[in-house]
Parts: structure tokens; sequence; C-alpha cells
């Protein structure tokens, strides 16, 4: 563990310093609403992967040793050093992720790292009696599994690394963490102040693309993966625990269903059904991605949406009005852009949005509402991951259902109802990890978190959660002794 190494004078460029790579060496990282470069990322190898497997195996025993008491209070710690940087970091992870300082963005992000590590600290993980009949004692705990990978995706990049990297230190494991290619930088900041208040080795950062995330997973010395990302790249990492046996925590993609039933009240749902759409400009897992509306209230929702959307503003990340901001990379910007135009061609009505907004900048997309869609058309069909969002019209609930049911994925889903008994039962029907009722995507770090299907499986978050990062293991012992 070294010292303390921030100051309260600490600037997001010297954060920066802190992980870019030597002059001539690395990836180029460029900022999504300028263009400008923002530094260049190590782009680690083997040897690197070797060296910090070594490191990792050889500190974890001793901070497993160390208990659930010090484990916690070192990510009170880490929490405390976080909160006194959260300025500059907030900044850093705007200019890199793009989007905005405020609305439920960077600096929001920020402040959800220190809490969760907080609420990770403060879990209570009991031994469980699981049986007591007069012949046998049988108790059940939760172990340590050694070295954990962490592999993360681009769009909340911080919080992500510290859902992944929180429980497993509390549970006593060392961990290995590869952030997306597309933000490392911000990503790998926080780890080097998280890492000061952690003995040498327990926590690595390893950067670079697919196959440097393929060959950490892959490691025989790796027994669980922590892994959010893509479906396509989930399966990949199923078919490398193959060989290790690694435990897998598996958070994949998603698209969920919103069903608005008739009773549901259009202007006092409308901003909330926004945001659950649009947090982070759309570029969240559980995000709102296809929207059912009764067709008894769906044109004055359409238009109540419209009336949110147009009053949001876009804009640059450091531009303290911005509350949603760029696509973060051109990848994802065709895949939004190339979803709207065939929308178009398919006969659907563009309510907002539609075309690039090529002045604010090359990766800047509008919020763009889409009706006349049905299922099977593009956009309904596939993850948009950006501020796009179909509104179809249905007549009879349980076609709503059997919409919102039709695909291969159930991360989260929706109910939305002025009638709670009404909305609880169309809820129990939804095939999803989260369903929540007149609202989407809230997350809280005691509530379990998971999906169903394509989009994984496994549990993040409370209790549940911490139980994924330990291995059970059962003493059991005759009742007369
Ligand atoms: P991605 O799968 O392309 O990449 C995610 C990470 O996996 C990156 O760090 C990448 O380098 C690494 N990776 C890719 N292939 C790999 C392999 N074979 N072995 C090991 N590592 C590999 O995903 P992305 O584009 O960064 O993120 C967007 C996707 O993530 C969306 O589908 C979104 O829905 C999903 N997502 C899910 C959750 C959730 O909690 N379920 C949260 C955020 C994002």
């Amino acid at each position: 563990m070294s010292a303390d190494t921030t100051t309260a004078t600490t600037t997001e460029d010297d954060l920066l310093a802190r992980v870019v790579a030597p002059e001539g060496t690395g990836e180029e990282i460029f900022e999504p609403a300028t263009g400008d470069l923002l530094g260049r990322a190590p782009v680690h190898t083997t040897d690197d992967l070797e060296r910090l497997v070594a490191a990792a195996t050889e500190a974890q025993a001793g901070w497993a040793a160390l208990g659930h008491g010090e484990r916690s209070a070192r990510l009170n710690r880490i929490a405390d050093r976080l909160d006194a940087v959260a300025e500059p970091l907030a900044r850093l992870l705007a200019r890199e992720q793009g989007k905005p300082l405020n609305g439920p963005n960077a600096r929001f992000e920020v402040g959800a790292c220190s809490s969760w590590l907080r609420a990770t600290a403060a879990l209570e993980l009991q031994e469980e009696v699981v049986v007591d009949d007069g012949q046998q004692v049988s108790v059940l705990t939760y172990r340590p599994i050694g070295l954990v990978a962490a592999v993360g995706p681009w769009n909340w990049p911080l919080m992500i690394t510290v859902w992944q990297v929180a429980p497993s230190l509390r549970m006593g494991n060392a961990v290995i963490v590869k952030p997306s290619e597309k933000t490392p930088l911000s990503v790998l900041a926080m780890l080097s102040i998280m890492a000061e208040e952690l003995p040498e080795g327990v926590l690595g950062a390893l950067s670079g693309g697919r196959e440097v995330g393929a060959s950490l997973v892959a490691h025989p010395a790796v027994r669980k993966v922590m892994f959010t990302g893509s479906t396509a790249a989930g399966r990949k990492i199923v078919e490398a625990s193959g060989a290790n046996l690694a435990r897998l925590t598996l958070e994949l993609g998603g698209n969920d269903a919103g069903i608005v039933l008739p009773d549901a009240d259009p202007k006092a749902i409308a901003q909330d059904v926004f945001w659950g759409a649009f947090i982070n400009t759309g570029q969240t897992c559980a995000a709102l991605k296809r929207l059912y509306v009764h067709e008894s209230i769906h044109d004055e929702l359409v238009e109540a949406l419209a009336e949110v959307a147009r009053a949001m503003p876009m804009g640059r990340s450091l531009d303290e009005d911005s509350v949603l901001g760029p696509v973060q990379n051109s990848m994802q910007f065709d895949v939004v852009s190339g979803l709207v135009e065939d929308a178009k061609q398919r006969g659907g009505t563009i309510v907002t949005g539609g075309e690039p907004l090529t002045d604010l900048g090359p990766l800047f997309y509008p919020v763009t509402l889409v009706t006349g869609l049905h299922d099977g058309d593009r956009l309904v069909d596939e993850e948009q991951f950006g501020p796009a969002l179909p509104i179809v019209k249905y007549s009879d609930v349980d076609e709503a259902v059997a919409s919102a049911n039709r695909l291969d994925v159930g991360l989260g889903a929706s109910v939305w109802s002025s009638d709670p008994a009404r909305a609880q039962e169309v809820a129990d029907r939804v095939e999803a990890g989260s369903v929540w009722i007149n609202s989407h995507g809230g997350i809280h770090p005691m509530v379990p978190f998971g999906g169903v299907k394509g989009s994984g499986y496994g549990l993040e978050f409370g209790v549940e959660g911490l139980k994924a990062l330990g291995v059970p293991k059962v003493v059991t012992r005759r009742s007369a002794e």
C-alpha cells in the first residue's frame, strides 16, 4: 500500500498523467464530443498479464486473511479517496466517455461509485444453518474464490467497474480489471487511486482490446469472471471458461420493453419514461428500448414525450447546460443511425430527431422517437443502445406481454399504470430479471440485479451479489458432538 498521492488541487490532467502510455506507445483515445486527442492508453501484453497474475496470486491469501471488517474499512477508505477527486474524475470521465457532467451522467456516475463502495462495505454476510434437525448441524459459509477477472464496457465504465470490484474485494479476492478499450483512461485512473488503499497486487489493471480480455478470462489462475458487455462476447467467455472452469457472472445486452396500460396518465409518466429510455443518451444496458403503448393513450403519450425530448439540452460533455451528449463511438453511432434509416424505410414516422446533429459534431444524434413500427422491424427487435426509441401501438394487453417476451433477451422491463394490482399482474407475466412499475432502470445496492435468456446469468448487488464472489462451503457435524 502506498501513500495518498492525490491532493485538493488534483486536476483531471493529473489523473490522466498517472495512466497514459509512454510517448510513442499505446492506442490513441479521442474525446467523443470534440474529436480531440485525450491521451494514449497502454496496450498490455501477455507478459504484463503474467506479471499481474503472479502479483495477485501472491497477495490474495494475505488480503483474505484480513477479514471482512478490515476489508470493509478499506472499501470505505477507497470511497473517501474517490470523493476527494470526484470532480476531476467526473471531468475525465466526461471527456473520455462523452457523457455530460450534469443530469444522470458523469458527476452522478462518480457519486454512485463511492456510494456503492460504502454500501458493499456495509453488507452483512451471515453463516447459514441450513439443517439443524437433532441428527446433524450443517452450516453454509462463503469463502474467497481467489483471482477474479473483471471485464467491462464503455457506457458506465467507472460505475460498472466498481460493481465488479467492490464485492470481489470485500469477499477477499484479488482482482484484475480489463476496462473497455474505448474508455480505458478514466477506469485506469480510478483503479490507480483504489490500489493505493490496498496491499500491492490485490487490484491489477490490464489495458487493451478484446484479445487482451480473452487471454485474461482464459488464464488458468482465474477462478471467476465478472463480465458486462455484449451477448456475443458473453458467449465467447462461456466457451473460454470451459478450460479453467471459472465461475461466471454475465451481465449482457438487453432490449427492455415498457408496457403502458390504458389507465396510465401520459402527462404524469412522460418525464420518467423519457429518462428510462434516454439515460446516458440511451447507452444503458437496462434502458427502455421499445415502448408498447395502448392505442387509447398512444398519441397523447407520444406528444408528451416529444415535449420532454425537445426541452432536454444535448451538447458537449464539459458544457454545464448539457444533459444529453454524443454517442460514445462511431461504431455505435452507425448502429443507431442505421436502425433509424431502416425504420424510415419500413414506414416509421419520425416524431423527433431522425437526422445526425452534424453542427454539434460527428457523433451527435438527437433524441429520436419513432412511431408506426411493429414487431419484426429492426429498430424494435435489435438493441439500438443509443438515443432512438420505437413506440409501438397495441390494442390488447396479452398481445403487449407476448411482444415483450418474444425476444431472446430479458434484462429489464417496465409496466406503467395507475392501478397497482393490474400493474403487478402484468409484471408477473413479463420475462426479465428486473421489472419496474411506473419507473424504468432504477438500481439499488441492496437489490439484486441480473438478466435472463440472452441477457446473461448470475446476480450482482446486495447479499446475493456478494455470495456470487465467494465459493460456498458446507461443514456438517453430528448434533451430539
Ligand atoms: P463488448 O462485448 O464489445 O465489450 C465489453 C468488454 O469485453 C470490453 O472490455 C471488450 O474488450 C471485452 N471483450 C470483447 N470480447 C471479449 C472476449 N472474447 N473475451 C474477453 N473480453 C472480451 O461490449 P460493449 O460494446 O463495450 O458494451 C455494450 C454492450 O454491453 C451492450 O450490449 C449492452 O447492453 C451491454 N451492457 C450490459 C450491461 C448489463 O449490466 N447487463 C451493462 C452495460 C452494458
